[in-house]
């Protein structure tokens, strides 16, 4: 039986674009497909599917189509083909074409191919992860920090191929040079990265001495951030194109800088408000008076009325932080803490005593909180 031509077992024009092939290729793919021809169908599917597969490898490569339209099927030789799953068994042709296709798609997903440049799998770069930690005070007015972070430079020994000079890369013979490999997964077979060339289709048999065979050489760069004002604790910022370089020409990932906040020794961040415990001696709770109190802007001043029991909290409006998507800042809680006098001397103590007594005389007038308390107490034990 003579052989078909390319374009007629496709169906499409001898000026077809590449995408036009790919997709004719598809839906004859999909056409053929084992699971919807059994039986009778099944033998001359496959048969069908074969030769589909065989027009699109040879039309979908430049090379092999252009000796095809100038000499025909004398121009080329579909069993001229190496690498991996040469399609000797029944399905292997079937499995392989599918990889085909649905490597484009697991592909995208995975994040990692970003198409294929010169028949090797294209792959941008990882994504890097910088930890900065930073002051709750600049975390509120936002600042210029520098950080040090991993940069490649070209090699200047092999000029970025790796190869020892004098040498050169060889194309690998285990993805012949495609850089991806099928990986059968049952009837289906996925698109993987060639793990002997890990994705670049060539290997270096005397690899450069001075980056090792990498083509580049890692080092640092001192990069500008910003950090803006308001940022809080786990937020992160990104720096676009500074993560790691892409594969085959990919572009680069990006790097991520993320922020934590140190402890602060006075203030407790909570979202846009800031929280404080303040000290305040007996007396000044007793009595009332005014206290300094330290706020991110400066110092302010509350002014404690007679009688402050401890807990009482006290809120300076604005005197948070304004977070980088607030209008306003929020604000300042200060939680009183009253706290108990120590070391006294023995004046002090008489003192104490007397007032104690005097207290006493007032009943429960003076100490209401207690005397409530204490009747409660009581009832639970009658
Ligand atoms: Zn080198
Ligand atoms: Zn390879």
């Amino acid at each position: 039986m003579a052989k078909r031509d390319y374009y007629e077992v496709l169906g499409v024009p001898k000026n077809a674009a590449d995408e036009e092939i790919k997709k004719a290729y598809r839906k004859l793919a999909m056409k053929y497909h084992p699971d919807r021809n059994q039986g009778d169908a099944a033998k001359e599917a496959e048969e069908k599917f074969k030769e589909a597969k065989e027009a699109y490898e040879m039309l979908s490569d430049a090379e092999k189509r252009g000796a095809y339209d100038q000499f025909g099927h004398a121009g080329v030789d579909p069993n001229m083909r190496g690498g991996p799953g040469g399609g000797a068994d029944g399905y292997g042709g079937f499995a392989e074409a599918f990889g085909d296709i649905f490597g484009d798609i697991f592909g995208q997903q995975r994040g990692g191919a970003a198409g294929a440049r010169g028949g090797r799998q294209v792959y941008r770069g990882s994504d890097l992860s910088y930890a900065m930690e930073i002051t709750l005070e600049d975390a509120a007015l936002g600042k210029e920090a520098q950080i040090r972070i991993p940069s490649w430079d070209t090699c200047e020994t092999c000029h970025g191929n790796g190869a020892k000079p004098g040498t050169k890369p060889i194309t690998c013979t285990t993805c012949n040079g495609q850089g991806s490999v099928q990986m059968r997964q049952g009837f289906f077979s996925v698109q993987q990265t060639c793990p002997q060339c890990r994705g670049t289709g060539k290997i270096i048999p005397e690899p450069c001495p001075t980056c090792h065979g990498q083509g580049k050489i890692k080092q640092t760069k001192t990069l500008e951030v910003k950090i803006p004002a308001g940022i809080d604790d786990g937020m992160r910022i990104r720096s676009a194109g500074n993560g790691e370089p892409g594969t085959n020409g990919g572009p680069p990932g990006d790097l991520y800088i993320e922020i934590r906040l140190k402890k602060h020794d006075v203030f407790e961040r909570d979202g846009d408000d800031l929280h404080c415990v303040v000290p305040i001696s007996m007396t000044t709770a007793a009595l009332g008076g005014e206290i300094e109190v330290p706020t991110l802007g400066g110092g302010a001043a509350i002014d404690i009325p007679e009688g402050t029991q401890a807990g009482k909290q006290f809120r300076l409006r604005g005197k948070g932080i304004k977070g980088v998507r607030s209008s306003y800042p929020g604000d300042l809680y200060c939680h009183i803490a009253v706290e108990t006098p120590v070391k006294l001397t023995e004046h002090q103590r008489k003192l104490l005593k007397e007032l104690d007594e005097s207290l006493k005389k007032g009943g429960a007038k003076h100490h209401p909180a207690d005397q409530s308390w204490f009747d409660k107490a009581r009832n639970l034990f009658s």
